[in-house]
């Protein structure tokens, strides 16, 4: 980081600074206002900054380069993650697309996680094949079948784990290993699970990427995104395409942002002991066929959860009896839950992924991966978990 605040000594992650990850959420990045004393980073809702002489300045510039605001979050974030660089974008997908230009040329090739976020699959199929850039998407959870895949000439490993919407689980370090050594850059989309619950760059990630609209804010405010390293020169090829193209992080999303991560480790605990309670509930119920969520030793990844993760995750997906259109019914008869797109609120949220997040993904690779029409995807709130069942159960007799 070059602006001043980033090169102010308390916010450096210094020998004695605090290392843990609750004082992190609250502290790392944050300092009183040197003015005023205001506790919280302010919003610096400013377009540019006074030059003090021509090449004389106190590190902004311009706010699509660089904003205190966002640096600030930035500064937490990398913290969080054990990293100490980060550049956040106006939204998750945003990240994903400033990763792309930065890494991928014409003719370049990426291998990516065949069960991703939807819009992952639209921008590398609808958007930057039209540029030349290869996709291919492979089991990434089967090692032998990433390797075959790495034999290939391959820029970036694109990891996505747990994976969006069936929670299928990628080794990180065996899967970073076999990536290095074909000399790509390894990628983990840590969404699902945040910095709380997983540290993809202490397992050999090269970068980490976060849609920060979910579980980071975690409270429906906000979109946003984020690229972690510890790479300098990968940080600044990041932030060299932000600028290029503009897709900074507003200050104000920043800002909320800000104030929802402070109580992120607490919430990730309680979303997965919610979880936990909700896919013991359904795994019992006589309607459900089909249940995943890692945090139950019948997942058949349960181990590698267990490894890797620090708990199951607020997520699970399941299938009732009578296919797509008993499905369907359960997700319109919920009331507590709400039928949505996002995910990682502290409200629990009920997604129909054919017809939501994942309609842009093409049939052949929904059906190839078990994201049926019939899934049902939860994002388990902070709810107390007795109203959730009541409200999944009165759904289910519907
Ligand atoms: N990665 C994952 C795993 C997601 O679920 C999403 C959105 O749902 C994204 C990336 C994209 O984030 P955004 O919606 O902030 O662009």
């Amino acid at each position: 980081m070059t602006t001043e605040i980033a090169s102010r000594p308390e916010l450096q992650n210094a020998a004695d600074a605090p290392q843990h990850i609750d004082t992190l959420a609250l502290h790392a990045g944050a300092f009183p206002d040197p003015t005023t004393g205001a506790i919280l980073t302010p919003i610096y809702q400013s377009t540019t900054y006074v030059n003090e002489a021509v090449g004389k300045h106190k590190g902004y510039t311009y706010s699509r380069t660089a904003n205190p605001t966002v640096t600030a979050l930035e500064l937490r974030l990398a913290a969080l993650e054990g990293a100490e660089h980060c550049s956040c974008f106006g939204t998750g997908l945003g990240a994903t697309t400033a990763l792309a230009l930065a890494l991928l040329g014409a003719g370049e090739r990426a291998v990516v996680s065949d069960v991703v976020y939807g819009g992952t699959v639209r921008l590398f199929q609808q958007v930057l094949a039209r540029f030349g850039v290869e996709a291919e998407f492979v089991d990434t959870a089967d090692l032998a079948a990433l390797a075959a895949a790495l034999q290939r000439p391959t820029r970036l490993l694109f990891l996505e784990t747990p994976a969006n919407p069936t929670l299928k689980l990628t080794d990180i370090a065996a899967a970073a290993r076999l990536g290095k050594q074909a000399g790509a850059v390894v990628v983990v989309d840590n969404t699902l699970l945040s910095p709380a619950l997983q540290q993809p760059l202490a397992l050999g990630a090269d970068v980490v990427l976060e849609s920060t609209t979910k579980f980071i804010d975690g409270h429906n405010a906000t979109v946003g995104g984020a690229l972690i390293t510890r790479d300098p020169a990968l940080h600044e090829r990041f932030t060299f395409h932000r600028n290029a193209t503009g897709t900074i992080q507003s200050p104000f999303n920043a800002w909320l942002t800000l104030q929802g991560v402070e109580t992120l480790p607490l919430r990730m605990e309680r979303h997965s002991r919610n979880a936990l309670r909700v896919a013991e509930y359904l795994a019992a119920h006589p309607r459900v066929v089909r249940l995943l969520y890692p945090g139950l030793p019948t997942f058949s990844q349960y181990e590698l959860a267990c490894r890797q993760q620090k708990s199951g995750g607020a997520l699970l997906a399941f299938e009732v009896e009578g296919g797509t259109e008993a499905g369907i019914k359960v997700m319109n008869a919920v009331r507590l839950c709400s039928l949505a797109e996002n995910l990682g609120a502290a409200e629990t949220l009920v997604t129909h992924p054919a017809s939501m997040t994942h309609s842009a993904v093409p049939r052949e690779l929904r059906e190839k991966t078990g994201i049926t029409d019939g899934l049902i995807r939860v994002s388990v709130g902070l709810e107390d978990p007795d109203d959730l069942i009541a409200d999944l159960g009165r759904a289910l007799a519907a």
